[in-house]
């Protein structure tokens, strides 16, 4: 019987062998000789072996023992993730090299929009989530020390003691190996080195015991299996929600693990390894998973009732006395909690310190704290610290928990929990749509929902009353933490899952959906979904001139190709070289800076120009796509401006018109009425005549004269009435027939003259001057003539002049003939002159002697003859001015 001191001599011995493996590796690396297979795909492959825990190495044994084959799903989610996915973990390993990314968190923080928020976030739900698990761990190595103590019966082992000393000591491995120094790329090849020769151990350990299983205590495979369907393993039945659910978690929880992706993502050398991983690890897994069932059924059958499955791996050989068994078995154990336990407190840490420790430090420095050797050694002191805290939480939480059987089923909550952060980060990669506020609600929904549903009840101890299990939240029945909504009768895990996962990604999409990403989400989100498009390797901007072409390229896109033009030249002539493209000087970048943040915004134009002048990682092609989506947006929102500017000038115009037809048709009832009116005076004077001729008998002859003539001077009167408006309407509705003539002006004036004097014999003098009348015009005659008939008519009606005289006046000016019409009288009072050629207005009724629509008829005919008739207003008596166009050939 190995006793308990050899055993604690082999672990020593062990771990110094670790401990020279890994400084053999870091050595190497550091000097930049390694071994071809030392950065083989080998090691990756076999570092990610981290995933079987101590958990799985004893762990599966058991659950074999308690659910049957249930526990293969716990190989079959990352199996699942590595042939199937892998193309996924490419995209994932891809974009980790080319952002730099040191931790989960960091990826997800980068992804939207580099927010510390959603760092702080995934970091917290980390060490929640994984403390549980390393406890696990700590505990698994201590059962196994107290298994060989009861074996000892010389040595009393003190359990405590032991957690004690093992945490320790793993928190100085990891302190040792994962914080030596401060690396751009954050690897750690002697860690990395010493995890793939864990893996070897743990699985030369299971594969022996199973070997001595089936080989050793059973008659080969054929008996193992009749003693498998023998035991209580073969009633098993599956149990097909249970089955999908943690086939689902263990995938997720595969991806997400911070322990595994600090392995496969930051300490992945070559892309190309993953293509044998991918067939490899599940490879592994499988040679892990074989011989879990035999062990289990044998297990069962040889030891007595009672006895732990968790620890068969460890108790069979024990109990068949074969001490170098155990031995192995026991380092197997030992491996698998050590390695996880090392990789995840320093991936943990390094999310802890870069996320947390970090930004408080920076923030009480000031703003003074420059990357300076002092900040390196913060950080790596943050680390250290952080490791120990980590494993310090572990060692706490296993003294507090450690005793409960509850313990054992943390694997599967820790899975669920860090699943949480699956919809975000599936989600950045592939959903450019995808933001910050999305992720942080989608977390943190997923979050509470898992606390709520599963860490707490799980964890017991009163941390979550027994009032709320069973009637739910502040009594509310259907937020019972196992029956959320009222849906009972799930497996606990299923329901907790389910709810977890389905209100994350429900909230991620739909409040991503309603918010709109910030310019550097953009940009960092086209640079995740579209890492493949252009990161061959990370692009070097080393010629200046490549960078000021980048940048023109850019802010063509972004300020369109002329004013770009015009701004790098007037920069290039402002820094001397004529004809060139400007140097990105400081200066030169800043004023593009301002240049561009009027187009795309300050922390666009920051991070773009920036990213190209300052050649970091950020590929050009990420930045034109963004630049081109603002181009569009502009131009859109360009057209848009046109399109609103056409609406508002359309809508004016039919308010203008609008405007004018309300006008027209007041004007047309009150020309109705005008004219009803105008038509009623002579008819009325005409019915009353007549009726005083026919009822009046006897009446002197002179009278009837009298009266007979006011009938024919009244009816007179209503055909002159009826004629201008016949004309008035005909020249209104422009279907006037111009009857154009060539003729001379004296000879249109002379007829005009006689023609008005005619009618009336009412004195009026009228003053020429033939000199100026001789003046051939083309126009249509007998119109001008009636214009010219009517402001002669008028003089002699309303001139009030003792002696009235008119004269008429031509003259010829900027190519037109003005012919003026000046009287004597008292002429127009100024707040008339433009009245006066409307219709049926008048004066005054004393000077009316017409119903007012001559003049109206003049402005429509001079208008039908390209000339125009108008007041002067300057002329002491009435003053009207008729123009017209003359034709140049014409004058004489
Ligand atoms: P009507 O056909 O009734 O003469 P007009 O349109 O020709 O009407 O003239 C409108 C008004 O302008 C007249 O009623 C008159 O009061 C005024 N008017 C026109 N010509 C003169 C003038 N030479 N001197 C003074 N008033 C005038």
């Amino acid at each position: 019987m190995a006793s308990l001191n050899v055993l604690v001599a082999v672990c020593l011995v062990y771990v110094a062998l670790l401990f020279i493996v890994a400084f053999a590796a870091d050595r190497k690396a550091s000097r930049g000789h390694r071994s071809a297979w030392l950065r083989s795909p080998l090691i990756y492959t076999l570092s990610l072996s981290i995933y079987c825990t101590a958990w799985t190495f004893y762990g599966a044994v058991g659950y074999a023992a308690r659910s049957g084959l249930e526990f293969i799903t716990i190989y079959l989610g990352p199996t699942l993730v590595m042939i199937g996915w892998w193309w996924g973990l490419r995209k994932l390993v891809r974009i980790g090299r080319s952002q730099r990314v040191t931790s989960i968190a960091d990826l997800i923080s980068a992804r939207y929009g580099k927010s510390n928020t959603l760092a702080i976030c995934v970091t917290i739900l980390a060490v929640i989530g994984v403390t549980p698990y390393i406890a696990l761990q700590l505990q698994s190595i201590t059962l196994s020390f107290a298994t060989f103590a009861e074996a000892d019966p010389a040595r009393q082992l003190y359990e405590t003691t032991t957690v004690f000393w093992v945490a320790a000591g793993l928190a100085v491995f990891a302190i040792l190996f994962g914080t030596r120094n401060l690396n751009a790329n954050e690897r750690h090849h002697g860690v990395v080195t010493a995890v793939a020769l864990e893996a070897v151990v743990k699985l030369v350990a299971l594969l022996a015991v199973g070997i001595f299983v089936v080989w050793g205590l059973s008659d080969g495979i054929g008996e193992t299996m009749a003693r498998v369907d023998a035991s209580q393993i073969g009633q098993w039945q599956m149990q097909g929600d249970r089955w999908a659910t943690i086939t689902f978690l263990s995938a997720a929880a595969f991806v997400c693990l911070p322990r595994m992706f600090q392995v496969m993502v930051v300490e992945n050398e070559d892309e190309r390894h993953l293509r044998v991983a991918a067939w490899a690890f599940p490879l592994y897994l499988l040679l892990m998973s074989l011989f879990v069932v035999p062990i289990a059924a044998i297990g069962l059958e040889l030891l007595p009732v009672g006895a732990n499955p968790d620890l068969f791996v460890l108790t069979i050989p024990l109990s068949q006395g074969r001490d170098g068994l155990a031995m192995l078995s026991f380092l197997g154990g030992f491996s698998s909690a050590t390695s996880m336990v090392i990789v995840a407190a320093m991936a943990l840490s390094t999310m802890v310190s870069n996320h947390i420790v970090m930004p408080i430090w920076l923030r009480m420095q000031g703003h003074g704290a420059s990357v300076s050797g002092d900040v390196r050694n913060v950080v790596l002191l943050a680390r250290r610290v952080s490791i120990a805290v980590i494993m310090a939480l572990g060692y706490f939480y296993y003294r507090l928990a450690g005793q409960d059987a509850a313990l054992a089923s943390i694997g599967l909550i820790s899975f669920a929990g860090i699943a949480q952060i699956l919809p975000a980060l599936v989600g950045g990669l592939f959903w450019r749509g995808a933001t910050r506020t999305g992720a942080l609600a989608g977390l943190s929904l997923g979050f509470l929902i898992w606390l709520y549903t599963m860490l707490l009840p799980a964890l017991g101890g009163g941390l979550l009353p027994d009032a709320v299990l069973t009637d739910g939240l502040f009594g509310f029945s259907w937020l019972r933490p196992q029956a959320l909504f009222g849906i009972e009768g799930l497996d606990p895990i299923v329901h907790a899952v389910m709810w977890s996962m389905a209100l994350n990604a429900a909230a991620f999409c739909t409040v991503s959906l309603a918010t709109f990403p910030n310019p550097l989400e953009r940009l960092q989100g086209a640079q995740f979904v579209n890492v493949f498009d252009h990161s061959a390797g990370p692009r070097g901007w080393t010629g200046l001139v490549a960078q000021s072409e980048d940048l023109m390229v850019m802010s063509q896109r972004i300020l369109g190709a002329g004013e770009a033009q015009d701004f790098f030249q007037s920069e290039a002539i402002r820094q001397g070289s004529h004809g060139g493209l400007p140097e990105p000087t400081p200066a030169f970048l800043e004023r593009l800076e301002r240049e561009l943040s009027g187009s795309v915004g300050a922390a666009a134009a920051h991070a773009m120009v920036g990213q190209i002048a300052g050649g970091s990682s950020v590929s050009v092609e990420d930045l034109l796509a963004v630049a081109d989506e603002t181009a569009q947006m502009l131009e859109y929102s360009g057209q848009l401006e046109v399109q609103s500017k056409e609406l508002s000038r359309t809508a004016k115009k039919l308010r203008e018109t609008n405007e004018k037809l309300t006008q027209i048709s007041q004007q047309k009832d009150a020309f109705l009425s005008q004219v009803s009116h105008e038509l009623r005076t002579p008819m009325t004077s005409i019915r009353a005549f007549s009726e005083i001729l026919r009822d009046t008998e006897g009446g002197s002859e002179e009278d009837t004269v009298r009266h007979a003539s006011i009938i024919h001077d009244e009816a007179l009167r209503l055909t002159r009435l009826l004629n201008d408006l016949l004309d008035l309407s005909v020249l209104e509705s422009g279907q006037v027939s111009l009857n154009m003539t060539v003729g001379s002006l004296g000879e249109v004036l002379d007829h005009a003259v006689s023609t008005a004097l005619a009618g009336s014999d009412k004195p009026l003098n009228v003053i020429r001057q033939p000199s100026t009348e001789v003046v051939r015009i083309s126009s249509d005659l007998d119109r001008l003539s009636q214009v010219f008939i009517n402001l002669i008519a008028n003089a002699q009606k309303y001139c009030d002049a003792e002696n009235p005289e008119i004269s008429i006046v031509a003259s010829t000016r900027y190519g037109r003939l003005r012919i003026d019409f000046l009287d004597n009288g008292s002429g127009i009072p100024r707040a008339s002159q433009q009245l006066i050629f409307e219709k049926f207005s008048r004066v005054s009724p004393e000077k009316a002697g017409g119903a007012g629509l001559g003049l109206a008829i003049c402005r429509e005919i001079m208008l039908r003859l390209g000339g125009d008739v108008r007041y002067l207003s300057g002329h002491p008596g009435g003053a009207f001015r008729v123009s017209l166009p003359l034709a140049p050939d014409l004058v004489t």
